[in-house]
């Protein structure tokens, strides 16, 4: 395309944009690649606006459990597993599991998200006696747990369909799921950095599976390594046509990859103006998700801030504990009284919520 095709293209879905109407994938990826960095994040401020005129902007008090680290996937990006039988690998016992809830409650958390690696030498009843444990000692805690890939592993490992696993957990006491390992929802490039877990298809079978079930569920994305823009279209379109079709998916978040020592997978180098176009266009392109996330754990609280003026309508949780981009060396902190400060310095209120966005 010459310089002129695309100032027409990136013009013309600018003014799209701007008046609230669908982009197409090939206008979606003009505004990411070619867009005046400013005119987009004004563009994705007014559809945030668009869809949240009250100026709130909310936050959770949750908690990371990783319940295991022992995983069997190999994935290129992974600071945090460990094969099974190494001397780091752990499996928390139902008194680690539920000191980690029982301080989350006293420190007004209202939910915990619960994920692992992919630990063949566990029976399914692990899964639902952490579950049905959690529901009878904390009742009014929110079970967010199991990402789409811990769903495919179950479903081979224990040989159910994937209906199955779910409705079990779900009879068990889970409440709706994280959309984590997505990665990128690109075949060409989950074959290079994911090649030991879920599909593009198999994740978007456990979201529609899980929406048809009636469990909500969160859509993320990791960029920032070997990706092309047309991957971060082919992503969001994925996730945008699953939405026109079950309304299942409260919120999407995306976030940059953190390359650690050791990993395989080479980093992109994303910078703070290519986290802020990305999260720009995703609320814009996706103009059938309520909420759109900015991540200050792999940003750092202030680049959370800015993001507030790009689109994002929450700043997450304040994360009473996080391990898998800690592995690879991000360890950014903060604490409720910080992010309803820099959420006021932004111009916008803050409130706090509970998992499925309803008010704490
Ligand atoms: S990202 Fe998840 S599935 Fe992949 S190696 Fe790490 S723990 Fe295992």
């Amino acid at each position: 395309m010459n310089a002129s095709a695309a100032n027409a293209l990136v013009s013309n879905a600018l003014d799209k944009a701007c008046e609230g109407r669908r982009l197409t994938p090939e206008e979606g990826e003009a505004l990411l690649v070619f867009a005046p960095f400013l005119e987009l994040g004004s563009a994705a401020d007014a559809a945030r606006a668009r869809k949240h005129p009250e100026g709130i902007v909310t936050y959770i008090i949750d908690r990371n459990v990783n319940y295991t680290n022992v995983c069997v996937s190999n994935c290129t990006f992974c600071a945090f597993s460990r094969k099974p039988g190494h001397e780091e690998s752990y499996v928390l016992t139902d008194e680690e599991l539920l000191a980690k809830v029982r301080e989350t409650v006293e420190l007004g958390g209202t939910g915990v998200l619960l994920q692992g690696g992919h630990n063949p030498d566990l029976p399914f009843s692990f899964y639902e006696g952490m579950l049905k444990l959690l529901r009878r000692e904390f009742p009014n805690v929110h079970l967010h747990c199991f990402s789409p890939p811990e769903i495919v592993f179950f479903s081979a490992l224990y040989k159910m369909t994937v209906s199955q696993v779910i409705s079990r957990l779900k009879d068990a006491g889970l409440m709706s799921i994280p959309g984590g390992g997505a990665e990128i929802l690109s075949d060409r490039v989950r074959a290079e950095m994911a090649p030991g877990k879920a599909t593009v298809a198999q994740w978007l079978g456990v979201m529609e599976e899980a929406h048809k079930q009636g469990l909500r569920t969160t859509a993320t994305m990791m960029f920032g390594s070997i990706e092309e823009p047309r991957d971060i279209i082919i992503h969001l379109e994925h996730l945008r046509q699953l939405q026109d079709r079950t309304h299942g998916f409260t919120a999407f978040i995306p976030w940059t990859y953190q390359h650690g020592d050791g990993l395989s997978l080479p980093s992109g180098r994303a910078t703070g103006v290519d986290y802020l176009r990305l999260l720009a266009l995703s609320r814009i392109y996706l103009d059938n998700f309520d909420n759109v996330q900015a991540s200050w754990v792999t940003q750092g609280i202030k680049m959370g801030q800015v993001a507030l003026h790009f689109g994002a309508n929450d700043i997450g949780s304040v994360m009473i504990e996080e391990n898998v981009v800690a592995a690879a060396g991000c360890r950014n902190q903060t604490n409720e009284a910080e992010l309803r400060h820099v959420i006021a310095e932004a111009g916008f209120t803050p409130r706090k919520r509970r998992t499925l966005y309803e008010p704490a």
